[in-house]
Formats: structure tokens, sequence, C-alpha cells
């Protein structure tokens, strides 16, 4: 198999069409998703008055696939995506589809954009999206008949070109998901009201925003497609828990590595914005498929600077170690517990 003539690690973060995506149908006649299968068509035809125009009925995930150094094709605990997406369907009243099925179809599409996996070494990853949406009619409230499940590849650079930096980053005014909203499922609605605060914050010069709970607005969730990790005084692992934030795959893949690779103490909690004000934390760092990890260096709360203790210039130890931990386990390089590299091929 011939790769793609690609300038690899200079792709940025953007669509690029590849050789196929996967996908099926459920009609609510039939009453379960059809047999489904690859297509070349990367076009979606449906009604004007489809379910996801109307009243955004959809959910997605997002995954990569990369080689490792062996030279295998592998993704990592995509039966946690699936898991996901199964219950960020049910939340929408969107038919799930099955786990299983959800991970066959994606080592399916990634075998057969085997040309647009991003050979090793170079940063790069093939990107998957897969998603679901109602395609039926719909103009009283209520949810779409049928919907379609597609999964579409897009090989993407480096997230980081020259090393993790940290970031500057706000305490935004806006909130992000309201308790028993709609916060802890990956759903597109979460996307689109997000997208005037992150154009602010990018005005005003900040690379993201911190989201503070909507109840009380005293307690730290998490940034609009990013959860947050901290580090204390005694080297504890901080991670915020709140059931309006979105259970992130990393997040809890580096609870795991901090407990039993790297002998931290993880603390699940929820964790006030007054204690990131009082100092407590010396790292800070956001987390999620496309960095890992992404350094925090200094937090502005309405014209005031937060500085974190590991500073602007490199990222802090523990987040270091959990990063290139995390990453030597995906690439193959540390030993990863059961389950957790999906091989390809
Ligand atoms: C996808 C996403 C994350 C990160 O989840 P991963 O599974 O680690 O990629 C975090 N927060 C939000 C809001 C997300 O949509």
């Amino acid at each position: 198999m011939e790769k793609k003539n690609l300038d690899w690690a200079n792709l940025s973060f953007a669509y690029m069409k590849t050789d196929y995506r996967y996908v099926a149908n459920y009609t609510k006649a039939a009453g379960k998703w059809d047999e489904g299968g690859l297509t070349t068509d990367d076009k979606v035809v449906m009604s004007e008055c489809a379910g996801v125009l109307q009243y955004s009925q959809s959910v997605f995930e997002g995954l990569k696939a990369y080689t490792t150094k062996k030279g295998e094709i592998v993704c990592f605990r995509p039966d946690l995506n699936g898991q996901r997406m199964y219950d960020s369907a049910q939340r929408l009243e969107i038919p799930p589809f099955p786990v299983d099925r959800f991970v066959e179809a994606v080592k399916e599409v990634v075998k057969a954009d085997e040309a647009w996996v991003p050979p090793y070494g170079t940063g790069a990853t093939l990107y998957i999206r897969p998603y679901v949406f109602g395609i039926s009619p719909v103009i009283g409230v209520k949810p779409a008949d049928d919907y379609q499940f597609r999964i579409l590849t897009t090989p993407v650079g480096p997230y980081f070109k020259g090393g993790a930096k940290p970031i500057y980053v706000r305490i935004t005014d806006y909130d992000r998901a309201a308790p028993h909203g709609t916060g802890n499922i990956k759903a597109g609605l979460n996307y689109a009201m997000s997208l005037k605060a992150i154009m602010e914050a990018h005005r005003l010069g900040f690379a993201e925003n911190i989201y503070l709970d909507a109840a009380t607005r005293t307690k730290i969730e998490e940034t609009g497609g990013a959860n947050i990790l901290f580090v204390d005084q005694d080297n504890t692992l901080v991670v915020p828990k709140s059931d309006s934030i979105l259970p992130s795959i990393t997040r809890r893949s580096l609870v795991y590595v901090a407990q039993h690779y790297l002998g931290m103490k993880v603390d699940e909690r929820p964790v006030y914005f007054k204690e990131v004000k009082d100092g407590n934390f010396k790292e800070c760092g956001l987390c999620g498929t496309a960095a890992v990890i992404s350094p925090i260096g200094k937090i502005n709360d309405h014209g005031t600077d937060i500085n974190i203790a590991s500073g602007m210039e490199k990222m802090g130890p523990w987040m270091t170690k959990l990063r290139e931990t995390l990453l030597g386990i995906q690439e193959g390089e540390i030993e990863a517990p059961e389950g957790w590299i999906c091989h390809i091929c």
C-alpha cells in the first residue's frame, strides 16, 4: 500500500477529503440500524427539513489512528468513544449505535483509508470523526424518525509544532452547561453556543475560555473542548468533578497513568476557583485527544492575571511526565494496560 504524497509534519487541523467513509442508516420503519458499509461518496443528501437542520439533533465523537514505531496502525480505546457516543445519543433521543459495531466500523474505515494514516515519526495522525444525526423531516418538535451514522477520516498535523508551549486562558462570563443539562454529552449543540465565547477570547489574545459552574460560578468546570487538570503542592493530581463536565477519555486515561505508572495520588472532586486564585496549584493543563496535555501558564480573571507556578516558558514536570507516559503507551514504547491499544493493521 502506497501512502499519499502529503507533507505530513506540516498538515494543519483542517478537513481533507480522504477516499473512504463509513455509512449506516436507521429507519423507524425497520426499527434497527442497517448493516452499513464503506462508500466513496462524501456528500449527504437529505430533506430541507431534516431533524439535524431544524433542532440540531446530532452527536459526535473524535479519536485518532496513528502508526506505531513497529509500523502497526492502531487507535486508542475506541470502545470508550463507542460507549460515550451511545450515552450521548440516548440523551438526545437518538437510537444508539451499538458499541461493538462502532469499533468494527472504525477499524473498517481506517483500514480502507490506510494510505492516509500518517507514517511514524511525523507527529501527524488520522483524525476519525464518527457522528449521528436525524435525517428525516421534523417540523413539530420531536425526535426524527430516521438517522444516519457516518465516520469520516482526515489526516491532521502534530498539535504542537515545536514543543508544547504554555497557553494563556481567561475565565469567561458565558456559561457552558447547566446542572442537569447537556454538558456531559458530546453534541454539536454544546459547540454552537461556545463559538461566540471562543472568538471573543481569541480577539482579546486568550487561547481558551475556562468555564465556571453555571449554578454558583465558584467551581472550575472545563474549557469548550478540553477537561482541566491541576497538580497541587503535595504533588496530587487534582481533577475537577461535576456532572456537567464531558467525560474526557484522555482525562480518565491520565488518572489511571498517574495512579498506576507514576505513583501519584489523585483527587477527583469539585475544585473551587478560589483555590486557583489562592495559588494552591503549581501546575495546570488542558487534556483531550488532540494535544493529550496542553499546559496552562496564566489565567486571566476579569483583567487580573493568575500566574501558575510552572510559568509561561515550559510545561511543568508532572504534566510533562503524565503527557510523555501516555504518549509512550499510545506509541507502543511503554506497555499499555489491557485493551487500551486497538490494532487495526
Ligand atoms: C471531546 C471533548 C473533550 C475531550 O475528550 P477526549 O475524549 O479526551 O478527547 C473535553 N471536553 C469537551 C467539551 C469535549 O467535547
